[in-house]
């Protein structure tokens, strides 16, 4: 089942951009896929992947393909 992010969270951007080999993780912040859109936890609990493929992750930990495709946003609860 894919649970649509946006209709739980409001998501703002980290500003400045963190730069790509540097992206910070905590438990609100996630990273949007600039490639498919999805949005991802940066400390995944659950399996977690986006559409394309570029971020997945579980167990806490998320890998990034490409970081280049990554921005990270801040999550707050709607
Ligand atoms: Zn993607």
């Amino acid at each position: 089942m894919k649970i649509d992010m946006r209709k739980i969270y409001n998501f703002y951007p980290i500003e400045p951009a963190p730069a790509p080999d540097a992206l910070p993780t905590g438990g609100d912040l996630y990273y949007e896929c600039t490639e498919c859109s999805d949005i991802v936890s940066s400390v995944p609990r659950i399996k977690s992947a986006c559409h394309c493929g570029n971020l997945s992750g579980n167990g806490g930990v998320l890998q990034v393909k490409d970081p280049a495709k990554v921005k990270v946003v801040r999550g707050k609860l709607k």
